[in-house]
């Protein structure tokens, strides 16, 4: 029997969540969350806290993380389900990625500071909960904290994006490297809210292409990050290139985003679930 309530995307303060990862799994587990994948960006840090809330709240966690990838002028999202945190390629992958963060962030508070902001680099450091894990959120929150813009989402329109103020490029890993260190340590790799990316149907095709001859294997269908019109659409889509669909909130804290931690719907009844061979404890 599969369980019910399968939650495998979400963020702990190890990433730009704000809960601890034991509080997180105590969330999901109040929500009557049955299968948990934490997914902190770029780190695997806060596994081992989450696996023991997991084993004292009789919650199955599955290893995860996101990872932050560039493929062409897009940014992609991969995130890897059933890793093994210690794998050495992933491991080196990942700390090369979070230095990229570091250097990102300190060119990102160069610009704020010349559009008028000034502090954002400690401010963004004093919202981070890992310090070897800085992003654009802890940024945001820095400035909805100065009282500089009212919530994270309007951040977001005004900063930190393309062609407004902090914003700045960024390389970030190679796809086909991301989903061979997934892979190297026994992961599955699933593509994150496809819906997010701002790309014609032709680049999505080519985008799935690539993706899945490099080893991909599922697509997120159900996220917080879609639209319910999206759900039937990138079902469609799995089914056309093979690729298992999977579901998560995307959740990273309290009032902040789309969707709590285990409050979606299901998948639509035409996908084959990415957790359809999985073995349960
Ligand atoms: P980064 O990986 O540091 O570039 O930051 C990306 C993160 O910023 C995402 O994982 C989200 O947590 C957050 N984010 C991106 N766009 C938005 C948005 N429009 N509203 C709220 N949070 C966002
Ligand atoms: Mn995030
Ligand atoms: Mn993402
Ligand atoms: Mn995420």
């Amino acid at each position: 029997m599969f369980p019910q309530n399968i939650d495998l995307h979400c963020h702990s303060n190890v990433s730009d969540g704000m809960l601890l990862p034991a509080d997180l799994v105590a969330r999901a587990a109040g929500q009557g969350v049955t299968v948990l994948a934490l997914t902190d960006h770029d780190d695997v840090a806060g596994l081992v806290e989450a696996r023991s809330a997991a084993i004292e709240l009789g919650l199955q966690l599955v290893n995860g993380v996101e990872v932050s990838v560039s493929w062409g002028t897009h940014t992609l999202h991969i995130v890897g389900l059933n890793i093994d945190p210690e794998h050495p390629d992933l491991v080196a992958g990942l700390a090369s990625i979070r230095a990229g963060r570091s250097e990102r962030a300190v060119r990102m508070a160069d610009q704020l500071t010349k559009a008028g902001i000034t502090g954002s680099l400690a401010g963004a450091y004093a919202h981070a909960g890992n310090p070897n894990l800085i992003g654009r959120l802890h940024f945001a929150r820095y400035l909805v904290a100065q009282g500089l813009v009212k919530d994270v989402r309007t951040v977001f329109k005004k900063y930190l994006v393309k062609g407004k103020p902090g914003y700045v490029s960024h390389q970030w890993a190679d796809l086909a490297d991301a989903i061979s260190w997934i892979r190297a340590s026994g992961g599955q790799a699933v593509l994150a809210h496809p819906g997010r990316y701002q790309m014609g149907s032709g680049k999505m095709h080519e985008l799935l292409e690539a993706f899945k001859a490099a080893g991909g294997e599922g697509i997120e269908v159900v996220t917080g990050s879609h639209t319910p019109e999206q759900y039937p659409h990138f079902a469609n889509l799995a089914q056309k290139f093979g690729l298992l669909s999977s579901r998560g909130s995307d959740f990273h804290a309290p009032g902040e985003g789309y969707r709590d931690i285990g409050r979606l719907p299901p998948l639509p009844e035409m996908c084959t679930p990415i957790w359809h061979n999985w073995k349960y404890e």
